[in-house]
């Protein structure tokens, strides 16, 4: 679990693949769902008007929690599934490790990486502690 600064910062830096998933079908752990990631305009804008019309509640909030606000780890849901932004469409974590991370190199180049705490909840803490540890994150607006 990304459960604190040093090992998200650890992952985050030297990325290595590892398989959640059971006999190849997503396990639903939650494991690749992160506070950071990256987001363009139109995927920012659908989310929040999920988020308002669906009155979505916030998880993770703890200081040193790395996950994503939408991830509900008591019902293994992503709570705002249907919008979920393209990364998350397009990632699973059984495929080869070179793969995964160009084609989530790919996605970056025309979306930044975001603090989604920061972005849909206005929570700066995160964005504070990834810019500490030396994380390109770009605020909202940015
Ligand atoms: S894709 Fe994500 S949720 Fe699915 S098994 Fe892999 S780490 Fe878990
Ligand atoms: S938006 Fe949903 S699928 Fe994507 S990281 Fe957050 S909880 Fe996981």
């Amino acid at each position: 679990m990304i459960s604190n600064a040093k090992t998200f910062l650890k992952n985050y830096q030297e990325p290595t693949l590892t398989n959640y998933t059971i006999m190849g079908n997503c396990s639903r752990c939650g494991e690749c769902c992160s506070e950071f990631l990256p987001l363009d305009s139109k995927e920012i804008e659908e989310i929040e008007k999920y988020i308002r019309t669906h009155k979505v509640k916030r998880h993770n909030k703890e200081k040193n929690n790395f996950r994503c606000p939408f991830r509900n780890d008591e019902k293994r849901i992503c709570e705002i599934y249907k919008v979920r932004p393209q990364i998350c469409k397009v990632f699973k974590c059984d495929t080869n490790p070179e793969e995964a991370f160009k084609r989530r190199d790919e996605l970056s180049l025309n979306r930044k990486s975001r603090s989604m705490s920061e972005v849909f909840y206005n929570d700066k803490s995160k964005l504070k502690i990834a810019k500490s540890l030396g994380l390109k994150v770009h605020r909202r607006g940015e």
